[in-house]
């Protein structure tokens, strides 16, 4: 049940002549998402093998991901990128069959999507491009430093409205807005509310029991399974989702394989003790802390996760004068070694480098200790 090591994806690269990675930034998209466990990886050769009824296939998924949520029901989508299309499109659709052929057109369809401004993030491409792409026309509402919830009303109180889209995720920007007001807002104005929570699968729960009629989250992200968009929420949303299949959903469904592993992955989920593993990602966190701190010029210390989900990530600071190397230039030369060293940089500017250790091995992290070790040794130089 153990991730694949480094040594065993050799092969892979040695094959194809592809560059190693330690990946410690999270479940970046760039960087290959996320490891599956054996029992995934099995699954979704066995799946590849063979011929299944599609359609028993996808109700024993949605089944599944129902019982396995406390939603009244699910379905399995490509990616969360494309849930967040499907979603949109569902709630200017419904169920009408003329309805779902003519789209993107949405001539004489309520097509206006309302969102914080600070939820207008970026996950390697605008989150607002998914809404377009269903033909809707994405309305930001308050400013990137704040939206109130009364600035939400008033936007979604326009009759051309088809819904609103929150995003749970570290990435959305300004003061916190609070997901259940909000979703309490969407309702008094009779629009739906969907929840982009694609790294947000361990708090599932607690995104639906905010009133979302639609909860989106990513098969690949903390999950472990093959890439997928995992849809749940209200019977008659979820519905309206899947009857998208006979439309543009088309371009965006679950592969078999992706359905049969995010099923392996949901198991795997299931049998997990989340506070014993919580527990252990704490152990590794404060391991790497305590070997880091000791490096000179470095301080390292476990910072919680902010949208909540139950792990800290390790926070090196870099004091450049006694480091011999300001944050961003070790950044650089872990990057540039083989393997190579993808850390969180956003902070680096305030001498802040953050590292995710979840889906590391402890060989792994020994490797990338040695390496800073050996970089702060050689002094390899500040960048400004
Ligand atoms: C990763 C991410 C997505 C896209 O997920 P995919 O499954 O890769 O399409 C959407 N929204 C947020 C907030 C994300 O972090």
């Amino acid at each position: 049940m153990l991730p694949m090591g480094l040594h065993e994806q050799q092969g892979l690269h040695e094959r194809y002549g592809l560059t190693r990675l330690i990946n410690a930034r999270g479940p970046f998209t760039p960087a290959g998402v996320s490891r599956s466990d054996g029992r995934v990886g099995r699954a979704v050769a066995e799946a590849l093998a063979g011929f299944v009824v599609m359609e028993e296939l996808s109700e024993l998924a949605d089944r599944t991901l129902a019982r396995v949520t406390g939603a009244e029901a699910g379905t399995v989508v490509h990616c969360t990128s494309s849930a967040i299309t499907l979603a949109v499109a569902a709630a200017m659709t419904g169920e009408s069959v003329e309805r779902i052929a003519a789209l993107p057109d949405t001539g004489g369809l309520p097509a206006r999507v309302v969102l914080p401004a600070g939820h207008a993030v970026d996950y390697g491409h605008p989150l607002v491009q998914d809404i377009r792409l269903a033909g809707a026309t994405p309305v930001l509402s308050g400013s990137d430093s704040a939206c109130t919830v009364e600035e939400l009303e008033k936007d979604l109180a326009h009759p051309g409205t088809a819904c609103l889209v929150l995003v749970s995720s570290r990435l959305t920007r300004g003061a916190r807005v609070p997901l259940t007001e909000a979703v309490a807002a969407a309702h008094r104005r009779g629009v739906p509310a969907v929840v982009d929570g694609a790294a947000q699968d361990f708090r599932v729960g607690e995104l639906l029991a905010a009133g979302a009629d639609l909860v989106l989250v990513s098969g690949q992200k903390y999950l472990g399974g093959p890439t997928a968009g995992l849809v749940v929420g209200r019977a008659e949303a979820v519905r309206a989702v899947r009857a998208q299949g006979k439309g543009i959903g088309r371009a965006m469904k679950a592969s078999k394989e992706s359905i049969v592993g995010t099923l392996a992955a949901l198991e795997a989920r299931q049998e997990l003790d989340v506070s014993a593993w919580a527990r252990r990602q704490e152990e590794k966190v404060a391991r790497f802390c305590a070997r880091a701190a000791a490096l000179p010029g470095l301080t390292a210390h476990p910072v919680p996760d902010p949208t909540g989900l139950p792990f800290p990530r390790a926070v090196l600071r870099v004091d450049a004068a006694r480091a011999g190397s300001d944050a961003s230039a070790l950044a650089v030369a872990l990057r540039s070694g083989d393997p190579q060293i993808w850390l969180y940089t956003d902070r680096q500017d305030d001498g802040e480098l953050a590292l995710e250790l979840v889906p590391l091995t402890d060989e792994e992290i020994d490797v990338i200790l040695n390496r800073v070790t050996e970089v702060l040794a050689e002094g390899s130089g500040v960048t400004r």
